[in-house]
């Protein structure tokens, strides 16, 4: 079902809450490293404001578990938010509260205001801590906006419990509707062949999208630590490599499956081993026949992997990525991340990536903007595609 969109709400002279993703990576003086989030929603705030809306947004920032801790203020955000736009962003230094009441009722027509974190009370997580919490904030705005797609997925007091207080203005923000495009109706109705690349180290989280995936795409190619579960479920020797044991049955399981319907699991065919996860010890290759002896570690596909994936990939005309194929962190065991990024931006194909490093592997290369659809959500887009909406979408009010 198709949700309101912002397009479609009167926003002038009302108090328009805006759940944003502000969740940027900082260096240990607050600095900003990275604001793609933050200025992937000014398309939304820069609507609202232009349509003289008095704008409340309100975002959590990393991870202060339910009490107030500086370090995660949202007040460098207020800063670098009004560079962005040119104009000054009030800050409050709380979410709820007489504070935050003072601010909005003198908030005038095309001003912005940015709330302190929401994680600094227990119950934006935990929204069945404190109902009223939710019902605290939603008193702000006259109509709800959520434009945070990359915590849709999360069942949270401001993206899941505020918008039941706006039952008939509750609206997409234009960044989750862009979102929902790409992963929603491009990857239903794909240009195939549709090739999924799947790495990243937990297969716990990732198994209920590699189900999802076989059923839409053409075939998976699975990288990263994820790949040992996998070779080990078929025998082969990882030696340390990271490995979920008791994932075991179902990666067989999986396998098997993918044989059924004929649409093929493609595992590395060689590793970079290393005794040494932090790159301070020799490196040399072997083939997964050969396996990795105890001791040491699988941190990185190999060249004859790099070479088979490259030209399996080839013909593609829809590709989904998510998740490294090696430590990427560690830039001796970066190579082959940075081929899968270099080989997805110069494919002639509709390229979809998610996750924070696939992303960055693609920004060291400069290649972000060769991809057709980068992803502000991780772990949202995968949870998208593999349940077809997520709570903070499904709360929305529907058009
Ligand atoms: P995820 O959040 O599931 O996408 O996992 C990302 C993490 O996977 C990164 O921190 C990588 O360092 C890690 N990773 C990728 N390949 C390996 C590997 N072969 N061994 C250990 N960790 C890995």
């Amino acid at each position: 079902m198709a949700k309101l969109s912002l397009q479609d709400l009167n926003v002038k002279d009302k108090k328009v809450l805006m759940r944003v993703d502000f969740n940027v990576p900082q260096d240990e003086n607050q600095h900003i490293t990275d604001d793609t989030r933050i200025k992937e929603t000014l398309p939304s705030i820069q609507y609202i404001l232009n349509q003289g809306g008095k704008l409340i947004l309100m975002s959590h920032l990393g991870r202060p578990k339910g009490k107030k801790n500086l370090k995660y203020s949202l007040a460098p955000i207020a800063k670098n938010l009004s560079e962005l736009l040119g104009k000054k962003v009030q800050f409050c230094g709380d979410c709820i509260g007489d504070e935050v009441k003072n601010a909005v009722d003198h908030l005038k027509s095309g001003e912005c205001l940015l709330l302190e974190n929401l994680r600094f009370y227990e119950a934006e997580e935990k929204p069945e801590k404190d109902p009223f919490f939710a019902k605290q904030l939603s008193a702000f705005g006259d109509v709800f906006v959520d434009d945070a797609f990359g915590n849709a997925h999360r069942h949270h007091s401001s993206n899941v419990e505020v918008p039941k207080y706006f039952r008939n203005s509750s609206a997409a923000g234009f960044l989750m509707e862009k979102e929902i495009a790409f992963l929603g109706k491009e990857l239903s109705h794909p240009k195939r062949p549709f090739y999924a690349i799947i790495g990243g180290a937990k297969v716990s989280d990732k198994l209920g999208v590699i189900k999802a995936l076989l059923k839409k795409v053409d075939a998976i190619f699975i990288g990263g630590a994820m790949a040992y579960t996998f070779l080990k479920a078929k025998g082969f020797s990882i030696g340390s490599s990271l490995c979920e044991d008791d994932l075991l049955e179902i990666a067989t399981f999986i396998l098997e499956e993918s044989k059924l319907q004929n649409i093929p699991i493609i595992l590395p065919i060689d590793h970079l081993v290393s005794s040494n996860l932090k790159g301070e010890s020799d490196v040399f290759t072997c083939s997964v026949q050969e396996g990795i002896k105890p001791g040491f570690y699988g941190v990185d596909i190999g060249p004859k992997t790099i070479e088979l994936f490259s030209a399996e990939l080839l013909p593609a005309k829809t590709v989904f990525w998510n998740g490294p194929l090696g430590i990427f962190e560690v830039s001796r065991f970066s190579e082959g991340t940075k081929a899968i990024a270099s080989l997805v931006a110069n494919l002639d194909a509709m390229t979809i990536v998610g996750g924070g490093d696939s992303v960055a592997a693609l920004e060291s290369l400069n290649l972000k903007d060769k991809i057709s659809h980068v992803s502000t959500g991780g772990g949202a887009s995968l949870e998208y595609i593999e349940y077809g909406t997520l709570p903070g979408i499904e709360v929305l009010t529907d058009k």
